[in-house]
């Protein structure tokens, strides 16, 4: 069996220097908000081109404590409406709804599957405070876009970059578009620790000096809480880590780059839509996701092929039992795109044979 993702494969490939990084941690003595976050914070900041970088517990805190930090500093207000994609991760959505403001729920477009600029100005109430992008499957969205929107209307812009580090766009990377972002280190996701989490990255001092705090239990002080805050952080062990593993990233995305160039210019079925690229350095590939209007069968028919595929998502969040107050509204362009999508394997480690192989048996299916 092809497997969609070896995450055994992926990290043994920096086994030695992991290792080395754990020693180095355990060795310390200090396992929380010290040197290797501090490091890694550093890195990520370069890396992204941003001002600040806090480390988080995972990607669903960063975005949730962004929101929450923009409540503390009186910028957003319980009931005020975010703008969010409609197909994306109930993440994204969940760290709305969880500070208590409103979701409204937008169309993608149907081939690049980010967030239509066009619709975005439609739904602009009086209570829109932001557009949240979602940079969903690795591609950045209409960036100059969605900014000349949100500054003629006064609207923060906020990043969801949990499946887009390293993305870029005029040699502007994903989380130094917004004010801020949201990145997720999730073991499958492209920059991935050994555990779960995540990052905020912004560029706006007053509102990195909120989140310091409210990841530290809303103290900046020990013992000393001048926000009702939370526990939510990156631990030195998995900084550590990433620190290693930060520095192969652009060479990770180079890889699946090359996947995703042979499976967008060998994969000819009929059956199978391939999806649409608007530059390549804005894509980096999370995900490599084709449309099949069978989609349980061409399914079926890799899996009994020997290739695993996944489907992300099978169900739009307007639809989840979770958000009865969205299930009523039809978002037609969502609705088709978690009934058709499918996910090849898609990864850095793949074998130039794994992927041929992958092509043969989609360019052979109903033939
Ligand atoms: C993975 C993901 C998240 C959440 O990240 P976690 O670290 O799993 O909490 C948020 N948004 C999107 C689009 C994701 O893919």
């Amino acid at each position: 069996m092809i497997k969609f993702l070896d995450l055994q494969k992926i990290n043994l490939q920096y086994k030695e220097e992991l290792t080395e990084a754990y020693h180095r941690v355990l060795n310390s003595g200090w396992f929380l908000l010290g040197q290797e976050l501090q490091s890694f914070e550093e890195n990520y900041s370069n890396y992204c081109g941003v001002k600040y970088t806090l480390g988080v517990a995972n990607g669903l805190d960063a975005l949730t404590l962004i929101i929450r930090g923009y409540k503390e500093l009186g910028i957003f207000k319980e009931g005020d409406e975010i703008i969010v994609p409609s197909n994306t991760y109930i993440a994204s959505i969940l760290a709305i709804s969880q500070n208590n403001l409103k979701p409204v729920l937008v169309e993608p477009d149907l081939f690049t599957y980010n967030i239509d600029p066009t619709l975005v100005e439609n739904h602009i109430t009086e209570r829109t405070k932001a557009i949240m992008v979602v940079h969903l499957y690795g591609q950045l969205c209409d960036m100059p876009e969605i900014n000349r929107i949100a500054e003629k209307y006064n609207l923060k812009v906020i990043e969801d970059c949990a499946q887009a580090h390293g993305a870029s766009l005029n040699g502007k990377k994903a989380g130094a578009w917004g004010d801020a972002a949201g990145h997720s280190f999730y073991p499958g996701k492209n920059l991935g620790a050994l555990a779960d989490g995540g990052a905020i990255t912004a560029h706006d001092d007053a509102l990195a000096e909120v989140l310091k705090a409210l990841r530290n239990y809303g103290s900046h002080k020990k013992y000393e809480n001048i926000y009702q805050g939370v526990n939510s952080r990156l631990d030195e062990l998995n900084a550590a880590f990433l620190n290693v593993k930060l520095k192969y990233l652009d060479d990770v995305i180079k890889k699946r780059r090359e996947v995703a160039n042979r499976y967008l210019n060998e994969i000819q079925s009929p059956e199978v839509t391939l999806p649409l690229i608007l530059k390549q350095e804005s894509h980096v590939w999370h995900l490599f996701i084709v449309r099949a209007k069978k989609r349980e069968k061409l399914q079926k028919y890799l899996s009994g092929s020997e290739v695993q595929t996944l489907i992300h998502y099978p169900i739009p969040p307007h639809k989840q039992a979770a958000y009865k107050e969205l299930n009523h509204f039809n978002y037609p362009i969502s609705e088709t795109i978690h009934r058709e999508v499918l996910s090849l394997p898609m990864s850095e480690v793949m074998s130039n044979n794994e992927v041929s192989k992958i092509i043969d048996v989609i360019n052979r299916y109903d033939r």
